[in-house]
């Protein structure tokens, strides 16, 4: 066999032996701290953000915590904000969020733009009012670099960044931002298995059905649909692995 398919069968199959033994031995989740029966609020830029990028952490902590989302804006860049709204509740339904729990907000000054720097101070007003709201005890979000490098998802990180700063309220956990990958990474599934884990960071595995779960919660964005979609159904390894790293307070 060629070296190249030797070393690719055989980070595959460590991959694969990997993931089964995480879900024999039931590790799927490692995070410090235990965030059990906790109310966790995930703040996002767009509709589908909770999906295309937090769906292993939503759909695992939804079996036993209470979670809710925060989004940002209507995703009104190509002027389908009112049908992204409705199936963004539709999405948040198959992941495990009550209609209840999910805030969608959009503001004038805050457009689904990647163009566009969103204002970090009215930004960090309404995480901070909406977390008091509903008394949360952690907030995840994006990374410094986003995920996919979108403006709206960096601003977010710039707002948890400065209200990580302010004194916490009784009971808050902590802030917690999505890590981005290098794009080699990026796509490559559940082969992104053992350097998440070896990496020694916060991390959600999702199994099979909750897998599945997401990629069901995907099609409620039916307006996003493209072909390109379907790749990163099947690839991205954000539809199975999610890593944190905290943002400590200061
Ligand atoms: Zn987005």
């Amino acid at each position: 066999m060629h070296p190249i398919l030797l070393i690719a069968y055989t980070f595959v199959t460590l991959s694969v032996l990997m993931y089964v033994v995480i879900l024999v031995l039931n590790v799927r989740r490692r995070f410090s701290p235990n965030l059990n029966k906790k109310r966790i609020l995930f703040v996002t830029a767009h509709p589908d953000d909770e999906c295309m990028f937090f769906g292993p952490a939503i759909v695992d902590m939804s079996q036993d915590c209470e979670i809710y989302l925060l989004c940002f804006s209507s995703g009104n860049f190509y002027k389908q904000g009112e049908v992204r709204k409705l199936e963004l509740l539709a999405c948040c339904k198959i992941l495990g969020i009550p209609p209840d729990n999910v805030e969608l907000l959009d503001i004038s000054s805050l457009p689904d733009n990647p163009d566009v720097d969103w204002n970090v101070k009215i930004l960090c007003q309404n995480i901070e009012h909406f977390s008091k709201h509903v008394d949360a005890n952690a907030i995840f979000t994006f990374d410094k670099d986003g995920v996919s490098n979108h403006r709206n998802h960096k601003a977010l990180y710039n707002a948890i960044r400065n209200l990580s700063s302010r004194p916490a309220r009784p009971g808050f956990l902590g802030y917690y931002v999505l890590e981005t990958v290098s794009i080699w990474r990026k796509y490559i599934s559940l082969m992104d298995l053992p350097y998440s884990i070896l990496s020694g960071k916060n991390y959600f595995i999702s199994t099979p059905n909750s897998i599945i779960k997401a990629q069901k919660a995907m099609y409620a964005h039916w307006s996003q649909f493209v072909w390109f979609r379907v790749l990163y159904i099947l690839f991205s390894r954000y539809m199975i692995i999610n890593t944190f790293q905290e943002i400590k307070q200061t």
